[in-house]
């Protein structure tokens, strides 16, 4: 006799890629279960994407008020409330964690609201009870990994910044990559003097190095203090705020230091090890590409799996197990042309690969390049400059990486995106006709090699 089950897919965790797979699962005709120990929507909604980009918008209205008066516009002097925005900010949350509840239960999943375990393969204890399953799938996310340095439990990490009772004065942010780099462009939009520690040569490692050289120019005018090839050795508390000692020697006073120096994927203390689950020598679950663990019945997706740690790549993931165990087909994820970017000012984005990565790959390559003030800031008088780039496979004439540093990188890049994926030449972008006058445009007016 087939063995019965209490659940044919019994989800840990309700995040980006558990919520995506139970849904889809549930809407198959599975009976299907998700354990939520914190909050539904996972690090995305709750503390990630969503309320990053939030704090982002507000950010950005300071520059917006400066850029006005050239336009003719007089603001008068704009004043600032921390607490209005995460209000606001909060009540929208709620109302995603509701969405995300109705999500579920709407396609028929049980919600609960407790953190799971495992016991063995096919077996999960969930608030003192057994429950069993066909197939388990892990989506338990990423934590914040923060240095064991003296006096680091005085600093936060991204967790806590989006709770903040005041927005501080001075602020110093430890890390280079986009969380770090966002942040610090959210607290010196808001007010904040903001400086940026980094132990590498330049931050946001893995992008385009031209776009990495001008973004940190870009938030130098801006006024933030950028420290690379820097560690911060210690922490103490002095009579007004932190100090911070430097490897340069030099110490920097600070009323909060937020650390966003890396995540660690959440397979600490879930019972992998009892269920025959493989990890990594970094904590991830290995998976095939189809997601699946050196456990048959058991699937892991997401940044547990340390695989490429975007909310998109979560979803992508979770909806491919679930159509692969409930839908009859089976897909594989494509995790090199993955298009990202980076929420700073301005934004950053990028889809392919970089410059660096293509010389290494395929040795030469051709690249076009366009650096211009964009027509805005001709009357705001903003000293700020727009880079965009292509990275063309010469032997097929492929654009094979494209990146822009610039108003709006995201949104184009997103477009540009969809071209890499369908393997677009240079002549078809050269063939497109541009939208005029845009910054977009110059993707496809860029004729000169640099
Ligand atoms: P998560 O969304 O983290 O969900 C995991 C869930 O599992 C959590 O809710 C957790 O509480 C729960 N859980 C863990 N263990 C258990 C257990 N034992 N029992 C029950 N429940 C459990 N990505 C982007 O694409 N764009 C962005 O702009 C972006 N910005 C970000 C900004 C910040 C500050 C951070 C931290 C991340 C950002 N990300 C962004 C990354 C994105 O949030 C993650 O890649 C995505 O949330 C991963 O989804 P997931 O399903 O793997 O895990």
């Amino acid at each position: 006799m087939p063995q019965t089950y209490d659940f044919d897919l019994f989800t840990i965790g309700a995040g980006s890629g558990g919520v995506r797979a139970s849904r889809i699962a549930a809407g198959y005709g599975a009976k299907v279960a998700v354990a939520e120990e914190r909050y539904l929507g996972g690090t995305c909604v709750n503390v990630g994407c969503i309320p990053k980009k939030l704090l982002v918008y507000a950010a950005e209205f300071s520059e917006a008020f400066e850029d006005a008066a050239g336009f003719g516009w007089t603001c008068g002097q704009p004043s600032f409330d921390w607490r209005t925005l995460l209000a606001n900010k909060d009540r929208e949350i709620e109302r995603l964690n509701g969405v995300y509840e109705r999500l579920l239960t709407g396609a028929g999943a049980e919600v609960l609201r407790q953190r799971a375990q495992l016991l063995d393969a096919h077996t999960v204890a969930v608030d003192g009870r057994r429950l069993t399953a066909r197939y388990i799938l892990v989506a338990t996310g990423s934590w914040p990994t923060l240095p064991s340095i003296p006096g680091v439990e005085l600093a936060i990490s991204s967790n806590q910044a989006f709770h903040l009772a005041e927005l501080p004065a001075r602020i110093l942010i430890v890390g280079g990559g986009y969380i770090g780099v966002e942040f610090a462009g959210i607290f010196h939009g808001l007010g904040a003097q903001v400086t940026q520690v980094h132990r590498g040569s330049l931050f946001l490692r893995g992008f385009d190095d031209d776009l990495r050289v001008a973004l940190a120019a870009e938030m130098r005018k801006r006024g933030i203090d950028l420290h690379f090839d820097t560690l911060v050795t210690s922490l103490e508390r002095t009579a007004d705020g932190i100090s911070a000692v430097l490897s340069s020697g030099l110490r920097l006073e600070a009323d909060l230091v937020m650390y966003a120096t890396g995540r660690h994927p959440n397979s600490a203390g879930l019972g992998l090890e009892k269920a025959g689950v493989k990890l990594d020598r970094n904590s991830a679950i290995v998976v095939n590409e189809y997601s699946q663990t050196s456990v048959e019945n058991i699937y892991a997706v997401g940044d547990v799996t340390n695989r490429r740690n975007l909310t998109p790549v979560a979803i992508a993931e979770g909806h491919a197990v679930a159509d692969l165990l409930f839908g009859g087909r089976s897909r594989i994820i494509d995790h090199e042309s993955v298009p990202s970017a980076v929420f700073s000012q301005p934004p950053l984005a990028t889809v392919g690969l970089t410059e660096s990565e293509a010389r290494a790959r395929y040795g030469t390559v051709e690249i076009y390049k366009s650096a211009f003030r964009p027509l805005k800031h001709t009357l705001s008088g903003r000293d700020e400059r727009t880079l965009m780039k292509l990275v063309v496979e010469p032997r097929s004439g492929r654009v094979i990486g494209a990146h822009m540093l610039g108003p709006d990188a995201a949104e184009i890049i997103q477009g540009v995106a969809i071209a890499l994926k369908c393997g677009a030449t240079k002549a078809q972008f050269d063939a497109t006709l541009g939208i005029h006058p845009t910054a977009a445009e110059e993707f496809v007016t860029m004729r000169e090699k640099s």
